[in-house]
């Protein structure tokens, strides 16, 4: 039946049906009704191929073949709530804790990222309260970076500085302490004009102290109003933020602080995780050149890419918090977390990733994107920054390179027309929405690299030019 259905009808029904409150992507310029995926493209049901830049759920490809098989094999045969031993989830369990550094043994399997961070901050919360009954006593307070998304639960929404202020649903809780978001480009620590991120390490590091100065204010001021430091939640490169990737030395100084007020530090790697940066396979390892030795999670997230499309996400944490949950003698039950059809879809993800060579395949084909924007930078005035590593890349619009104003509606008319004109896929972030954010499939080639930036190139030499009259319109309409 539901085949059957013409996209007046999905239509229909969807706006009759579906709170509007649940958006969908390019609702001003024609919403899509995609029909399948292969690799890194989507197809609508018109058979319109569109190269998908920006689907980081599908992690090893759309539609992956193995990854389809397993699902389809397990449901077969089984899929049931999580109260039955299953080698799946045990044989998953084990595979993602031996992804990450040692300490980081014990899983709890969940459906999405939300629940993971939920859950995350709430092991943190048991973890502070198994230290004393003075500490029991105390208000737990988190910490989290300006313009963080971390879900849509309500405790996660408390810590989604992101969310805070849309539709006044809310503002910032009393126990969450914002701190600024490290951005070299454009923060209150950014660095000059002409720096160059890569080579100017003095003025790196002395940025990444001052931005890590914030977090220990924080600390210092919730224990000293005689609180207590439950958490401090961060993504190991920031993207609805828009591509920030935390300086080098950052993450260190800032864990360093979090423990020393005995604090927990947890990694969101919702986005980020899985090789996507392709140097490293957490985010969190970046800033130290992916080397793990130096710095470790008490409690790590994953999501999105996990289960490639199948709803699969889980919090990984040290044996002693684990214990610390354990020990308060609740029960933690999830209906459907880690269920063994999803589980299949996690393993079959982790196959492939691993025998089809996808981090590194990020890495080479990350690289050369990078570089053939860079080459763009030179001749285009309105491509302020490019920055980002793997297949994880932001790159930020400006009216002006000195100015850095920030090309908003200009963004947004690129995205429409890379949609509308070369049926190409983009995703829009940053405190001002105009970076464009790429983290496409990992299967994504070189050649896919070449056609995205050359539809880009196309839409800023003659599409952009010839739009003044719609340019002009969309400033009098905000979208
Ligand atoms: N953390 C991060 C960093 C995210 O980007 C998201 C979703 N965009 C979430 C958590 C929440 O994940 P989910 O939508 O699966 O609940």
């Amino acid at each position: 039946e539901a085949d059957a259905q013409t996209q007046e009808q999905v239509e229909r029904n969807r706006s009759s049906h579906v709170s509007k409150s649940c958006s969908v992507s390019y609702a001003n310029s024609g919403a899509l009704q995609m029909q399948r995926g292969e690799g890194s493209r989507l197809f609508d049901i018109n058979g319109i191929g569109y190269l998908d830049t920006r689907n980081n759920v599908a992690h090893v490809g759309h539609s992956h073949p193995k990854v389809a098989q397993a699902v389809a094999f397990q449901v077969q045969l089984l899929n049931t709530n999580t109260r039955y031993l299953h080698p799946n989830s045990s044989l998953l369990a084990k595979k993602l804790a031996d992804l990450l550094p040692s300490p980081l043994e014990v899983v709890f399997f969940v459906n999405s990222g939300s629940e993971a961070n939920d859950l995350a901050l709430r092991l943190a919360r048991a973890y502070k309260c198994s230290q004393s009954a003075d500490e029991r006593l105390k208000k737990q307070h988190v910490i989290s970076v300006d313009h963080a998304y971390h879900g849509h639960t309500l405790a996660v929404l408390d810590v989604s500085p992101y969310k805070h202020h849309q539709g006044d649903e809310m503002t910032c809780p009393g126990h969450v302490k914002i701190v600024s978001c490290p951005d070299l480009y454009r923060g209150e620590h950014s660095l000059p004009i002409n720096a160059n991120n890569d080579t100017d390490d003095a003025l790196v590091e002395d940025a990444a102290s001052k931005y890590a100065a914030h977090v220990e204010a924080a600390c210092d001021e919730i224990t000293s109003s005689g609180n207590s430091v439950s958490a401090f939640i961060i993504e190991g490169g920031m993207s609805v933020a828009g591509v920030i990737l935390p300086p080098k030395s950052y993450l260190k100084t800032c864990i360093e602080a979090v423990h020393t007020s005995g604090g927990l530090y947890i990694a969101d790697e919702v986005q980020t995780g899985f090789g996507r940066l392709g140097k490293c396979m957490w985010a969190f390892q970046h800033s130290m050149g992916g080397n793990d030795s130096d710095i470790c999670p008490d409690i790590v997230t994953v999501g999105k890419p996990f289960g490639n499309g199948m709803p699969l996400a889980a919090v990984i944490t040290t044996r002693q918090i684990a214990s610390s949950f354990e020990s308060l003698g609740v029960e933690y039950f999830n209906t459907f977390g880690g269920n063994p059809v999803c589980c299949a879809a996690g393993l079959a993800m982790l196959d492939v990733l691993s025998s089809e060579g996808l981090q590194n395949n990020a890495l080479t084909v990350g690289s050369y994107l990078q570089q053939r924007f860079c080459q763009l930078q030179s001749r285009q005035e309105l491509i302020g920054d490019i920055r980002g590593c793997g297949l994880f890349l932001g790159i930020e619009l400006v009216k002006d390179k000195i100015t850095k104003e920030p090309a908003t509606v200009e963004t947004s008319f690129i995205c429409s027309i890379l949609k509308e004109k070369y049926h190409v896929l983009t995703s829009v972030d940053g405190f001002h929405e105009n970076v464009i954010v790429i983290k496409p499939p990992m299967c994504f080639s070189k050649a896919d690299a070449e056609e995205f930036v050359s539809c880009f190139e196309k839409v800023l030499v003659e599409d952009l030019p010839a739009a003044s009259e719609r340019l002009a319109q969309m400033k009098r309409t905000p979208t």
